[in-house]
């Protein structure tokens, strides 16, 4: 069974059609890129999981439960949410972004759990535990933004567009770090991104979203073999090997 399911989901914003009918599953384990242009609803459906999108049509299950029917702030903090700005708290460090999750969840280690959480992400918490995000590089605060997401343990990882501002050797290094850690916790990710070649390195799956809808949806690695119309003229854009 899919550990989350989209059934049918429509969701508009006045006149704009964001999510047309999407239909979509993650199976345990897997790592889903969704990809598509700006503007084609990936933000949109990534947040229908956690349910900061609430929908105009259709359903969501998580974990085999409607999320309209559990608590929306316990569902949010059991599901690791890296946002498209990385979002951390300025005025915290890092060991207290890292820890905020585990904090709100109430356990009684926090600290030891961002400490954990920070070296997974190959960030030194004797090095980087007390400082504050306005002292790191672009890559360490996402690799933070990542730690935070991580800390409470969850099975379910959603990340928008985590690696959109570094530069290319860096972000070669995230997307590495990434899925080697991924495949590691074992964690069940679905992974926003424009660049369909970051798609074919961090994910299992991939689907292809344009205006709202997904055009095509494959494994990653008979993405070249089975894409047609735009999703191929996609691939060609993005220099992906024909
Ligand atoms: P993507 O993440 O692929 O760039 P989004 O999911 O953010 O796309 O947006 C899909 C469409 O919905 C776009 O046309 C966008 O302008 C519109 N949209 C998204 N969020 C809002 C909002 N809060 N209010 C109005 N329109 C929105
Ligand atoms: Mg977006």
């Amino acid at each position: 069974m899919a550990l989350i399911r989209i059934e049918r989901a429509v969701k508009r914003y006045g006149d704009v059609l964001a999510l047309d009918h999407v239909t979509l599953g993650v199976d345990r384990g897997a790592c889903l890129a969704l990809v598509g242009e700006s503007g084609s609803g990936k933000t949109t459906l990534l947040r229908t999981i956690n349910r900061l999108t609430e929908l105009d049509g259709g359903h969501v299950t998580v974990r085999g439960r409607a999320v309209d029917a559990v608590d929306p702030v316990r569902l949010r903090r059991s599901i690791g949410y890296v946002q498209q700005d990385g979002g951390l708290i300025p005025h915290w460090t890092c060991l207290d972004n890292a820890g905020l999750v585990p904090a709100l969840l109430g356990h009684n280690d926090p600290a030891e759990r961002g400490r954990d959480a920070l070296h997974a992400v190959g960030l030194d918490p004797a090095v980087f535990a007390g400082r504050y995000p306005r002292e790191l590089s672009g890559g360490q605060r996402q690799r933070v933004a990542i730690a935070r997401a991580m800390a409470a343990d969850p099975d379910i990882l959603l990340m928008d567009e985590p690696f959109g501002a570094l530069d290319a050797i860096t972000r070669n290094e995230a997307q590495q770090s990434f899925a080697a850690l991924r495949e590691s916790a074992g964690v069940t990710a679905v992974f926003v991104t424009h660049d369909l070649r970051e798609a074919l390195r961090v994910a299992t799956r991939v689907a292809v979203m344009r205006a709202g809808e997904i055009v095509m949806e494959s494994a990653a690695g008979d993405i070249v073999r089975n894409a047609t119309g735009y999703a191929a003229e996609l691939l060609e854009k993005s220099g992906v090997a024909q």
